[in-house]
């Protein structure tokens, strides 16, 4: 059995891992596919100490110093259930935690630290796959100042869509916010701040239908003004997708606390709801989604469990 076993191999888990593996602890690392979202990255200014890089090269340095310690890196497996121990009374754990893949194996393991990171949200809509990361993008954060004197929309009018407008107000020509319904779900300070700022348009009843481009890069959008039925276009050099971060815990529900938008519940060493169980990252209720952010809570999980696993006898 393994005494640390890490589910998912973004950069929460792959710190993780090698703060485990750091402690001569026997560590595990299963990934339904290693890199994360970090593999889905165009280009990476904002981890601190290195000005640039782009996903693939981060994913083959993320894998690089994961495989230096010994650390099994178990690739292209998903997990599908999480099967806690068993406490006696005075919360000892009886057995080991079991981790089911779709494989159908069960890996054991004294502690578990859950690090399966998030999705955007997608609005499936012609084209936004095209230009993905060419004038699509999902973390204002990440890729707003690559849109700087440009024209660009932000799809959602919920907190993080009016945050990103704000947000890129400061940055760009122009912001451009549709929204689907005909109100803002957004709290009343932000949507009073959006409203405030001269270079900001809020369009509601607004559904987005295609995303067009030259076929380089993204110059535009088509959407129908749901109350006249009109189509509209506009033209614009980048689209910020923000209709919501969906957590991958679909297959955790109703074995671990989850918050009302499905992400697990942890404290500040990472702690979940179940003995001998962390959670780091994205999947988590940790605020601010980042790579940096990830890291650094895969790296605070990790030395929990290690806290955990010194504290607790062995099964
Ligand atoms: P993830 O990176 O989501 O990794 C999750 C891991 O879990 C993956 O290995 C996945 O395969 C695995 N997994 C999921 N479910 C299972 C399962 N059931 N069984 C086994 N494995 C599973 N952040 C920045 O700081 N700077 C940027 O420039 C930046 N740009 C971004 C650009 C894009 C297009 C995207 C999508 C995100 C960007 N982000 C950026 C955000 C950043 O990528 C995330 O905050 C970070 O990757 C979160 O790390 P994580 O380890 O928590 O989760």
């Amino acid at each position: 059995p393994y005494e640390v076993l890490i589910v998912g191999g973004g950069p929460a888990g792959a710190s993780a891992a090698v703060y485990a593996a750091r402690k001569g602890i026997r560590t595990g690392i299963v990934a339904e596919r290693f890199g994360g979202q970090v593999a889905d990255t165009m280009s990476i200014e904002n981890f601190i100490s290195v000005k640039e890089t782009d996903g693939p090269k981060m994913v083959a340095n993320l894998e690089q110093h994961v495989l230096q310690y010994d650390v099994d890196l178990m690739n292209s497996q998903k997990a599908r259930k999480l099967h806690p121990a068993s406490v006696d009374t005075d919360g000892t754990p009886t057995n080991l935690i079991e981790v089911e893949l779709e494989s159908g194996a069960r890996l054991k393991s004294r502690s578990v630290i859950l690090a399966t990171g998030a999705r955007w949200r997608e609005m499936n809509v012609p084209g936004e796959q095209e230009y993905r990361g060419r004038g699509v993008a999902y973390c204002p954060h990440c890729d707003g100042p690559l849109f700087k004197g440009k024209r660009v929309a932000v799809i959602g009018g919920g907190n993080s869509g009016i945050e990103a407008a704000i947000d890129l107000a400061g940055l760009v020509e122009h912001v451009t916010v549709l929204e689907f319904a005909d109100t803002l779900r957004a709290d009343e300070v932000l949507v009073r701040k959006a409203k405030s700022l001269k270079n900001v348009t809020i369009i509601k009843e607004a559904m987005t239908t295609e995303v067009t481009g030259d076929g380089k890069r993204v110059n535009g959008l088509n959407y129908i003004d749901r109350a006249t039925q009109e189509a509209q276009h506009i033209e614009l050099a980048g689209i910020f997708v923000q209709i919501g971060l969906v957590p991958n815990t679909e297959w955790l529900k109703g074995d671990i606390e989850l918050s009302e938008r499905g992400e697990i519940v942890v404290d500040t060493k990472g702690h979940t709801s179940l003995p001998g169980v962390f959670a780091a990252g994205d999947v988590t209720t940790v605020p601010y989604k980042q790579i940096i952010i990830a890291m650094g809570a895969g790296s605070g999980a990790a030395l929990g469990a290690f806290d955990h696993l010194i504290r607790t006898p062995v099964p």
